[in-house]
């Protein structure tokens, strides 16, 4: 979608160093880490939330939970612990319109 930050890195007409890559998502470090390990796993599709995923794509939250458990590993915080976040609309804070997952870590995170 044009005007998305998100599907411009996933487009590659926004450079940005990918961490991983599949046919699902892109992961990338988030440019305003609020923890050591602030990594983003962003859908490939342009999908507005959690709440717009469709019947016919149930597999991929979950697909970008593993996604975000392989990054824990990789980045060192699987046995420390992290958090998995979906901020969905705006009482939930989200700010980009386009399905991501935040995988914070690397530090004692507030209750
Ligand atoms: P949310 O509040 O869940 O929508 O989170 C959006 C996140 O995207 C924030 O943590 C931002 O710091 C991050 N962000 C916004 N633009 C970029 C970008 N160009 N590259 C990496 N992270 C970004
Ligand atoms: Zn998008």
């Amino acid at each position: 979608m044009e005007d998305c930050v998100f599907c411009s890195i996933v487009n590659k007409t926004l450079e940005k160093e990918l961490l991983y890559e599949d046919d699902k998502v892109v992961v990338f470090k988030d440019i305003l880490p609020k923890a050591p390990v602030h990594l983003l796993i962003v859908s490939k599709d342009h999908i507005v939330s959690i709440n717009h995923i469709a019947d016919t794509q149930e597999n991929l939250a979950g697909h970008m939970v593993n996604v975000a458990r392989k990054m824990a590993l990789k980045y060192g915080v699987y046995e420390s612990g992290y958090r998995l976040i979906f901020n969905v609309g705006r009482d939930g804070g989200q700010v980009i319109p386009h399905l991501h997952l935040h995988l914070l870590g690397g530090k004692t995170l507030e209750a």
